[in-house]
């Protein structure tokens, strides 16, 4: 993963906000034509032609939506860009230009929001983005981030949540419940920490589950390879709260209902043996533990057999009507109504 940050330390003070911008900019080189004025006037220009431009915004707020005490800040930095060009991806769109809105207090140097901006420049490069622009303030107490990312996309390409269709395919890329194992693991050796802070983290062992809530990475190689198979999904969403949170929302704008196989649900072997040493059925994880950033999708049957062979892409269940409803069919083959919270259904059923 990431290396150490440096120990030096410079207050913002020293350097004031032009300052600052001037610093956390300074390497930016830009990567689309469709980007015409980057940082340093009073807006951004963008020139996206005759093709649509998506936007999505996220506000994250120290202590509500990041812990800074497991989450470096280059980390940090990195899913919050990540997460933030999944939405676009999960429209079936393509990132383009990102804007930047940070509030800070003086409890944080220069150098700790360079490292900060690192990882949001790491994503941005990874995944083709300018950044292009934002904003800097002062906060009274903590940090705040806001992320803006703009896309684009064809008409004919665009995938909404309220396309599935009777007979239609869910699929779902990857594996589920991890990032959420990930976080509870970072809980624990929290918890063991502040009871005793000589003790060493036990994280060992468990890079997989820690890269999926740490360094999350949204899924832009599956939306390129359904491209390639000639294959558009009706519609689209990303798992951000969980796979059932996200099946209801595709089952509700659709006006549908739905069945999916328990045991059709990818989830990753060290997922399974985390979740049975905290005692969690891996399959609640997988609905309701959400950050996975995966992308959950209906396909036309007839794609089955092109879709099936493709790699990282699971088939967990079709789209019924609205009257069925949404429906967890589990291994022993009963039918369990979805809920956005799946834990209580589930134990219902042990
Ligand atoms: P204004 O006073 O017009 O709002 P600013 O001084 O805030 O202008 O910003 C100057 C330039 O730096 C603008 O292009 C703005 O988009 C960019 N900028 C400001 N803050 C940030 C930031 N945190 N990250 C990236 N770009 C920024
Ligand atoms: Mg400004």
């Amino acid at each position: 993963m990431f290396e150490d940050r440096t120990k030096k330390r410079t207050e913002l003070g020293e350097l004031g906000e032009f300052g600052l911008i001037d610093y956390l900019t300074r390497d930016i080189v830009y990567k689309n034509e469709s980007t015409i004025k980057g940082v340093g006037d009073d807006a951004a220009v963008i020139n996206n032609a005759n093709i649509n431009t998506l936007v999505s915004t996220d506000l994250l707020v120290e202590g509500i939506h990041f812990d800074l005490s497991y989450s470096p800040l280059k980390h940090l930095g990195y899913k919050a860009a990540v997460v933030n060009f999944s939405d676009i991806i999960a429209m079936n769109g393509t990132p383009r230009q990102l804007v930047v809105g940070i509030a800070v207090s003086n409890r944080y140097s220069v150098e700790a929001l360079d490292e900060l901006y690192n990882g949001i420049k790491l994503a941005c490069d990874k995944y083709k983005v300018d950044l292009v622009g934002g904003d800097t303030t002062s906060s009274i107490s903590g940090l705040f981030i806001s992320l803006t990312i703009i896309g684009e996309a064809a008409t004919e390409e665009i995938t909404y949540r309220n396309g599935a269709k009777e007979g239609n395919l869910l699929c779902v890329s990857g594996n589920l419940g991890g990032a959420y194992m990930g976080l509870l693991l970072l809980e624990r050796e929290k918890e063991v920490y502040k009871a005793n802070p000589a003790s060493q983290p036990e994280l060992e062992g468990y890079d997989y589950i820690l890269q999926r809530q740490l360094k999350p990475e949204a899924r832009i190689d599956i939306i390129k390879l359904l491209k390639e198979k000639n294959i558009k999904p009706t519609s689209m969403i990303d798992i951000s709260d969980g796979l059932a949170s996200e099946i209801l929302h595709i089952c509700k704008q659709s006006d549908k209902g739905c069945n999916l196989y328990e045991e059709k649900i990818p989830i990753d072997a060290t997922t399974i043996l985390l979740a049975e040493e905290f005692k969690i059925i891996p399959t609640i994880a997988a609905l309701s533990g959400g950050e996975d950033y995966e992308l959950l999708f209906t396909i036309e049957q007839s794609d089955f057999e092109i879709v099936k062979s493709l790699e990282d892409i699971h088939i967990i269940g079709h789209i019924t009507d609205k009257n069925s409803g949404a429906n967890l069919i589990t291994s022993s083959g009963a039918a369990i109504p979805l809920k956005a919270q799946g834990w209580d259904a589930l134990k219902e059923n042990e």
